[in-house]
């Protein structure tokens, strides 16, 4: 994890506070805290998750991403050709993709992909030893891929959270030569909901999910149990480890192709040039849309210590994004942040912050089990008017579903 200076916590000891749980700091009103100015733009944070996976679909539908850190694994115009299904598109500019298949590695045991060595490495030295199936790899009937269809079959996108998450934190804690180490990592994301309402699970995975979690936990009991964490294949244990990787759990997105598009804006070409350059990205971007919709990019969703700990804002004055390619989380300032002020992100997407107040609180209230009083919720608070009668109306139409 790389941190800059400039960036702390209101007071040292209050990190340890932090790590314990967002519900607790949004009471106290702490979290992430500027120690000096940043201008908008400014990257504030960069951070690696603890762990991350990509989503079982996603991988399924054969995305190409590294096992270990998630960066895309095909060149960009290799996902291009997919994702339209065209295999006759050729990209100009070449030299704007950075993907080095020369780099690529994988593990001799089961063959599966890395972007580099050193990703085969770090993944083999924290979880793949005790993941690796070998040779059964992509054998239906090993049960742990019998776990992860299984979660597949109850979880089918827009995926929101990964059981291989929680696969490869027992993973981690298995190979561990200091387990309690590994541990106390991840109990502080654990402790900061296992008193919490039971359907924080319930909301997040669904109710005929909450049926079928029994299976799961079972599953996972009998074919990788952990002795040193025994209390998560409890009942509640296993319901707490849902709610952390619904509340906790990061999305992370990497796309070869975007990253080549990015790469073509600086290139230095006549206006001509430019033009046509543009106008055949914006055609392709059409033959996406239509062939694959939305599902672009890999996909796959993380745990990270200090993005965790910020609070949310419906105003939020920075944004998440991945612009290594990889898992690599950017905290990026939207404005111009003063020493002392709260840095905070948005929890709802785009299209959630956009909506009426009591649609972005019954969210929040559902997923995150907190009422929010940022600046835009108590200003729109004391004018009601602000909202629409649209987003009115079918905010009331919530609240009666909920009576
Ligand atoms: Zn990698
Ligand atoms: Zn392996
Ligand atoms: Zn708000």
């Amino acid at each position: 994890m790389t941190l800059s200076r400039d960036w702390l916590p209101r007071r040292p000891e209050e990190t340890e506070r932090i790590a314990q749980g967002r519900e607790l700091f949004r009471q106290i009103g702490k979290g992430l805290v500027a120690q000096k100015s940043f201008q908008s733009g400014d990257v504030i944070l960069e951070e690696k998750p603890l762990v991350c996976a990509q989503f079982s679909w996603n991988e399924l539908y054969k995305y190409k991403a590294c096992e270990f850190c998630l960066r895309s694994l095909e060149n960009a115009e290799e996902m291009v050709r997919r994702l339209t299904n065209d295999p006759s598109i050729i990209l100009p500019y070449p030299e704007c993709c950075d993907v080095d298949a020369s780099k690529f590695s994988f593990c001799s045991q089961c063959q599966v992909q890395y972007c580099s060595p050193e990703c085969r490495d770090a993944a083999w030295n924290s979880y793949h030893q005790a993941l690796c199936l070998g040779p059964s790899r992509e054998d239906p009937d090993h049960p742990l891929n019998q776990l992860i269809n299984q979660w597949r079959s109850f979880h089918y996108p827009p995926e929101t959270g990964s059981m291989m998450l929680i696969i490869k934190i027992i993973a981690m804690i298995m190979q561990a030569k200091d387990k309690s180490a590994v541990i106390s990592k991840f109990s502080t994301f654990v402790n900061s909901v296992i008193n919490e309402r039971e359907d924080i699970a319930h909301k997040l995975l669904g109710e005929q999910f909450m049926d079928q979690r029994e299976i799961l936990r079972s599953m996972l009991t009998e074919i990788f149990f952990e002795e040193s964490v025994q209390q998560w294949y409890t009942p509640e244990g296993f319901n707490s480890l849902f709610a952390l990787i619904g509340t906790n759990g990061q999305g992370i997105g990497s796309s070869s192709f975007s990253r080549w598009v990015k790469a073509t804006e600086e290139l230095q070409l006549g206006d001509a040039e430019k033009q046509q350059l543009d106008d055949n990205i914006d055609k392709l971007y059409d033959r996406l849309q239509e062939v694959s919709g939305s599902f672009l990019d890999c996909e796959g969703s993380g745990l990270y210590q200090l993005q965790s700990a910020a609070n949310h804002s419906c105003v939020p004055n920075t944004e998440i994004t991945f612009s290594h390619g990889d898992h690599t989380l950017s905290l990026v300032a939207l404005t111009d942040i003063q020493p002392d002020e709260e840095i905070t992100i948005s929890y709802l997407g785009c299209c959630g912050l956009d909506r009426g107040r009591h649609s972005r609180q019954k969210a929040l209230k559902e997923n995150y089990l907190f009422t929010c009083n940022c600046p835009k919720c108590v200003s729109q608070c004391d004018d009601e008017s602000i909202t629409t009668d649209d987003e009115e109306e079918e905010d009331e139409d919530d609240e009666d579903n909920e009576i």
